[in-house]
């Protein structure tokens, strides 16, 4: 039986997961050459928009590798009918440890104090100066899904009290609910965001949120960059309106603003949060399930919506 062709827009890692992928179909990467595909492999950061879609008359599935959807066109995906799929749950963990390294190397100054080593200031006899404690803090999380719910997890098992806010109050859980971010970052003095990207939480993390967070407050963004504004992140940063940032995610990656590069009191990560082996390794096992799946006519198991949770037929 010939291998069905599959459009890969992103990789697979580790590469023996990509060898299994190029194993069981004919890879193609330019979207040039896949009229007749039904099947596109991308990223969260990737996505696969409306004029994308429009190029491939055949697709009947985007198997995403990643939990983020803000950069698939869903509307048109939808009108289509065309499947998504995306690797919830087995992120979920790296992406929190990654929020709480983060919220650490802000608040303990690990990164500056790498940087002040490295750069010889310590053995020239200078100081770093304090940091601030973490986990006798109250945490707040923007965005109490999958992995907030996985941070709130960690943090409460340091013995952190957790506050949350997400679209709706959820009743199964320990956590302090408070109805906005605002409210929330009133009364925390840490804060994650956690929450989906897209229009609806363009710009939640603004100027008089960094404000209510204090001139003590940390800010961790894992999410998605335009859920926080950068310019304000930025002039609170520089004024001291909060004390430090640690930031995986940005507006225009792999672009970071000169502000944001400037600042000492901010930590920098390339948008790693989920690549651990682990983690990578999960994810590449449920894109390749979804896709085997959709080729064998099975009901796909992990679909974005339940719009497409039933068998395609093909
Ligand atoms: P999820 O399970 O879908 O959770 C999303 C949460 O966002 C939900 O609690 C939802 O509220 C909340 N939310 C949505 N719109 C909101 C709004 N307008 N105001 C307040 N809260 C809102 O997603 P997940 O798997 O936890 O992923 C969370 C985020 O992490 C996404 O942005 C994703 O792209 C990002 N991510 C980043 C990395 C990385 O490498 N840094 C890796 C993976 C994922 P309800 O529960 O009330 O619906």
């Amino acid at each position: 039986m010939t291998r069905p062709r599959i459009l890969a827009l992103a990789e697979l890692k580790p590469q023996d997961m990509a060898d299994r992928l190029a194993a069981d179909y004919r890879v193609i990467r330019d979207i040039g050459d896949a009229a007749d595909v039904e099947a596109v492999l991308t990223a969260g950061n990737i996505g696969l928009s409306g004029a994308q879609m429009a190029r491939l008359p055949a697709l009947r599935l985007i198997a995403v590798n990643g939990v983020g959807v803000d950069a698939v066109d869903l509307a048109e995906a939808r009108r289509r009918g065309i499947a998504v799929t995306t690797t919830p749950d087995v992120l979920s963990l790296a992406v929190a440890e990654m929020a709480l390294g983060l919220a650490l190397a802000a608040g303990r100054r690990i990164a500056e104090g790498d940087r002040f080593v490295r750069a010889g200031q310590w053995s020239s006899g200078g100081k770093l100066g304090l940091g601030l404690s973490l986990l006798e803090r109250r945490a707040g999380i923007l965005g109490y899904g999958r992995i907030g719910r996985r941070l709130a997890d960690l943090l409460r098992g340091m013995g952190m009290e957790v506050l949350y806010t997400a679209r709706h109050e959820k009743p199964d859980t320990p956590d302090g609910f408070r109805p906005d971010a605002l409210a929330l970052a009133r009364d925390c003095a840490l804060l994650f965001v956690t929450a989906a990207g897209g229009e609806d939480t363009r710009g939640l993390v603004d100027a008089d949120v960094l404000a209510a967070l204090g001139s003590a407050g940390i800010l961790v963004n894992v999410a998605r960059g335009p859920v926080v504004d950068a310019g304000a992140l930025a002039a609170a940063l520089d004024a001291g309106a909060i004390a430090g940032a640690g930031l995986d995610v940005f507006d225009d990656e792999p672009n970071v603003p000169q502000a944001l590069l400037d600042a000492p009191n901010c930590v920098l990560t390339p948008h790693i949060g989920s690549a651990t082996a682990e983690a990578r390794r999960a994810m590449a096992q449920l894109v390749l399930d979804n896709i085997a799946a959709y080729f064998a006519g099975r009901p796909l198991p992990t679909p974005y919506e339940a719009w497409h949770a039933l068998p395609l037929h093909r």
